[in-house]
């Protein structure tokens, strides 16, 4: 790997790079399959990702002809690598053997170990023969949505297709590493103006708040609208605070501690809750919600949103908030999801729900088309990099034991390649007039 870091600062052509042999092995994190049993019986917030999370060389895979190898420079952490780190809901392995009875290719993924990460800035290496549109040397980042763009059921909106899989996550290979493997289809050009580790950390969870709010396929937020968004600070929140700002709509954030809203303020988000300081209850027992704790829920925010309910709620805690988010959503608005932090079985009061008319809008990831879009955004200084703190590779297992437990404000970068911060940057004209506060305000 070392040769493929020298040709990129060096800035070696396409042919250069083509010259360049792909090492038969290189470091990755990764989870075992003879380890997935290792915390039965551990309560979920103690499963430790330190010990589940291992950093060694491993094989480097066949490339298809629709695949591209990438020198990963950098990476983050996403809620999936804790997921899969901890073995819940279920281990990830079970993902892969799909894959591995899908076609000979997808045989390549059902391995002993899993490497995990769904986020990257890159440079391409090298290109299967059927690659068009990149070349060896391109300075990319990656949109982890995998799919066969052969399958009809991929062509109008490629969530909606039979064999959607999140990369890094339901497929090996993942960016967690210093080499991965993505599809051609995965790649965007990076974003000139920002670091490498800037420039990794927005793929998954900008995009995935992209099409909550923003896309047709989401609430389709209006100009004027106020939303209610959970984790605000955290790492999709903080995005869907930038997308309801950057659209005209009204953010109406709930976190956790004084300094989250402090930081809210400081995005420019002025209505802010303190879940923790309000102490909501909203489930009384295990089994039964407390109706009277939503209405209080609801009276705050009519307080800061002009007494009036809000339009849209950006949902994603699950069991322990869908009651409340359901019931504080105004008269026909939408509630939309796309996940379940604190539980998946999650419980609301159907009359508050169809006697409103109100909306739920499933949501998962983003298509091509919205991946590009969250990108270019990002590409013109409209949307800013959560990145709050950098890792080392090799302390990745600490990085996701720090989202695991909610103490991480927006998204933590991992350096892979890269030897340091601050590197990686095309355009520093265009980040001058963006402007160094701005793209940096999540670290100040
Ligand atoms: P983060 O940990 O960065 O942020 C989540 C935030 O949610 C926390 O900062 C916390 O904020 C808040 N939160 C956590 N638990 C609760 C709770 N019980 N009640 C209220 N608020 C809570 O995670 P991400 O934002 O990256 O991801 C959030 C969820 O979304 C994860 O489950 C993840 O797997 C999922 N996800 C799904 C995607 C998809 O495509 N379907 C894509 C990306 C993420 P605070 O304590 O300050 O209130």
């Amino acid at each position: 790997m070392q040769q493929i870091l020298e040709a990129i600062q060096a800035g070696a052509s396409s042919d250069e790079f083509a010259n360049l042999a792909i090492p038969e092995s290189y470091r990755a994190a990764f989870v075992k399959r003879d380890e997935t049993a290792m915390f039965e019986g551990v309560d979920s917030w103690d499963k430790d990702p330190r010990t589940s999370l291992h950093i060694d060389e491993v094989a480097t895979p066949e490339l298809a002809p629709d695949e591209v190898y990438i020198a990963v420079m950098a990476s983050s952490i996403n809620f999936n690598t804790v997921w899969t780190s901890i073995f819940e809901p279920l281990p990830t392995f079970g993902f892969l053997d799909k894959m591995g009875r899908q076609n000979e290719w997808g045989k390549r993924h059902a391995l002993p170990y899993h490497v995990v990460g769904s986020d990257a800035s890159a440079v391409v290496v090298r290109a299967g023969s059927a690659v068009r549109n990149w070349k060896p040397g391109d300075r990319v980042t990656v949109h982890c949505n995998y799919v066969d763009d052969q399958d009809p059921s991929a062509h109008n909106d490629s969530m909606l297709a039979t064999n959607q899989l999140i990369w890094g996550f339901e497929t090996n290979f993942g960016a967690l590493a210093d080499l991965a493997v993505v599809k051609a289809n995965q790649l965007m050009p990076k974003p000139t103006h920002l670091t490498w580790e800037e420039a990794a950390v927005n793929g998954l969870c900008s995009s995935t708040s992209y099409r909550m709010l923003v896309s047709e396929n989401g609430a389709q937020m209006k100009q004027g609208d106020s939303v209610l968004i959970w984790g605000a600070t955290g790492g999709i929140g903080g995005y869907a605070v930038q997308y309801v700002l950057n659209g005209g709509g009204t953010p109406i954030g709930v976190v956790s501690s004084p300094e989250r809203a402090e930081l809210l303020n400081k995005m420019g988000c002025e209505a802010v809750i303190d879940r923790r300081a309000e102490n909501y209850q909203f489930w009384s027992d295990e089994n039964n919600q407390d109706e009277s704790e939503w209405r209080r829920f609801g009276k705050k925010i009519r307080e800061l949103n002009g007494g009036e309910d809000v339009d849209i709620v950006f949902e994603h805690p699950g069991r322990s908030t869908m009651g409340a988010s359901v019931f504080a959503v105004k008269r026909g608005g939408t509630v939309v999801t796309c996940a379940a932090t604190s539980g998946y079985m999650v419980e609301f009061d159907n009359r508050h729900f169809w006697m409103k008319l109100k909306s739920l809008i499933g949501s998962h990831f983003a298509n091509y088309a919205e991946s590009y879009a969250a990108n270019k955004l990002l590409d013109q200084g409209r949307i800013q990099p959560l990145l709050t703190k950098t890792y080392s590779l090799d302390d990745v297992g600490e990085a996701s034991l720090a989202v695991h437990h909610n103490e991480a404000e927006g998204k933590l970068g991992v350096l892979c390649l890269a030897p340091s911060e601050g590197l990686g940057i095309d355009d520093p004209e265009k980040r001058e007039r963006i402007g160094e506060d701005v793209v940096t305000m999540f670290r100040a």
